[in-house]
């Protein structure tokens, strides 16, 4: 899912500390740098919002962990 990115949503993110990315889902291989279920994870990696994105894309299948 992909949304805009708004200043609301970064002060949210920010606030609360949201997690969102690759780095903290519990299917992400930290040693490999890959999705263990195989989906592509550009898009979804923190280094892909160290600068203001444009727009954010979520992933469903996100698992925090
Ligand atoms: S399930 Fe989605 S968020 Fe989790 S590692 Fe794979 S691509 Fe990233």
């Amino acid at each position: 899912m992909r949304i805009a990115w708004d200043d609301l949503f970064a002060r949210e993110r920010q606030r609360f500390d949201l997690r969102h990315c690759c780095e903290d889902c519990g299917q992400f291989d930290r040693r490999a740098a890959v999705c263990a279920h195989g989906f592509p994870t550009q898009g979804h990696r923190q280094a892909d919002y160290e600068a203001e994105p444009t727009d954010i894309l979520f992933c469903k299948e996100f698992e925090l962990c």
